[in-house]
């Protein structure tokens, strides 16, 4: 079941999926659940292979504004937060690919996730992290073009009304409910242009000018947004856009489609989150897709736990027993009887995978340069040169740098 697009993987070939863990988007939720899955604790148990899939900018909507986590004793300004998070996906890097995904195929034993461009991926389990919005090329104009509704009702107001009149083709973004706004909006310019996930039939049956669709991409020349490219029933249309405004309110009342078999509920919201991935085991949610509150904060929560309840998940596939994860979910396998065992035994039938390109440590290269994710370690271990304690111990130094996973136990 493995495909194509997953040739760039440092570990393809070894499993007979092209991933252990995709996360579909790499907001705080994506970034959070990525860095929690590489580097997992400090005493780290097996590391899994997962990679990100992103439509927009690394960061996400944290990389417009503001982050105020809690307060502001915990608050970062715009982009700080992300830069945190990248510099440790820097560290523990995994890969990242760039591109939207339309469809979560729920198979017997693994997930078939299918890109917008047509590349397609497998995995055993999915990481939901897609946000309230695709944001795609908008954050490159953010402030330059683009601008937002936000804070309280009168300032969505306010905003439309400063933003509306000083353009010639302005390009409204929002969900259902803004339709209730058009006439305030056709008011203050007659040119706009709104862009709402309603169907062909409401469209016609409004009395206001509305487009059914999302918007795909912007475009500029000279650093100016000159046209919008949309999303319609009856495919990509251009519209001529010198503005764009994202109204937030109704984005957050009803979010546009999620990718084909995603469980969601009435308002658009994804329906599974962590603590109920019954509706689709494999299947986790994190962050504004789940729905409200939407908030950094939230999200790099979910994040975390998603991360964490997919670990376990692959894990107990791919290794048939539970991860040792004391200090998060307790360990019931310490007893008098176990004595100084390892969280993760190592023995002659492990077949090893590389999880990134290139040896984290020159001292390691030895037993680096043998692994390739088709011989096991007991077979490693006839090669000339290194002995068979020596190989055992660089193999676990390789571990606790999140350097190597193992395939299947069969
Ligand atoms: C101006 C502004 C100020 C804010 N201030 C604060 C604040 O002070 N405090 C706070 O806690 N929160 C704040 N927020 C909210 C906070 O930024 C969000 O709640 C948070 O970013 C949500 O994280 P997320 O990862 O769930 O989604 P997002 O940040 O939206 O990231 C989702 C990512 O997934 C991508 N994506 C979408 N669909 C797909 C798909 N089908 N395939 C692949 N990728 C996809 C998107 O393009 C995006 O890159 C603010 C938001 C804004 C816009």
């Amino acid at each position: 079941m493995q495909c194509k697009s997953a040739t760039e993987f440092p570990w393809a070939g070894s499993h007979p999926w092209d991933v252990d863990i995709a996360i579909v988007g790499a907001g705080p939720a994506g970034l959070s659940a990525a860095i929690r899955l590489r580097w997992l604790k400090t005493m780290p148990p097996l590391p899994l292979s997962a990679c990100l899939i992103n439509s927009g900018p690394l960061g996400g909507l944290a990389q417009l504004g503001n982050s105020i986590l809690t307060s502001p004793g915990l608050s970062f300004p715009a982009g700080e937060l992300v830069k945190r998070l990248k510099r440790d996906l820097q560290k523990w890097p995994l890969p990242i690919l760039r591109g939207k995904v339309v469809a979560v195929d729920h198979k017997k034993d693994h997930f078939k996730l299918t890109l917008e461009d047509g590349r397609q991926l497998t995995t055993l389990a999915v990481i939901m992290a897609c946000g309230m919005l695709d944001i795609r090329n908008m954050a490159d104009f953010w402030r330059q073009g683009v601008v937002a509704t936000f804070g309280n009702r009168e300032n969505i107001f306010t905003i439309l009304k400063k933003e509306l009149p000083t353009c010639a083709n302005p390009l409204v973004v929002g969900g259902r409910h803004l339709r209730h706004l058009a006439k305030t909006i056709h008011t203050l310019n007659p040119k706009a242009t709104l862009v709402v996930p309603i169907s062909q039939q409401e469209v016609e049956e409004s009395s206001s000018a509305l487009i059914m669709g999302e918007l795909q991409e912007i475009k500029e020349k000279d650093g100016k947004l000159v046209a919008a490219i949309l999303k319609t029933a009856q495919g990509l249309i251009e519209r001529q856009v010198d503005k764009v405004i994202l109204e937030f309110n109704s984005l957050e009342l009803e979010r546009s489609p999620l990718p084909m078999g995603v469980p969601s509920q009435k308002n658009g919201f994804m329906t599974t989150c962590v603590h109920a991935q019954d509706v689709t085991p494999g299947l986790f949610g994190a962050g504004d897709c789940t729905g409200p509150p939407f908030a950094a904060v939230v999200a790099l929560g979910q994040g975390a736990e998603a991360a964490f309840a997919a670990y376990r998940f692959v894990y107990e596939i791919k290794y048939g027993g539970k991860p040792a994860l004391f200090a998060y979910y307790g360990d019931s396998e310490v007893t008098d009887t176990l004595t100084e065992r390892d969280d993760f035994p190592l023995h002659g039938k492990l077949v090893p995978a590389k999880l990134i390109h290139d040896c984290p440590l020159p001292e390691l290269n030895p037993a680096w340069s043998l692994v390739d994710g088709r011989r096991s370690i007991a077979e490693l271990s006839k090669e000339k040169g290194l002995g068979e304690k020596e190989l055992y111990g660089q193999l676990r130094k390789l571990i606790q740098e999140r350097a190597l996973t193992f395939c299947p136990v069969r």
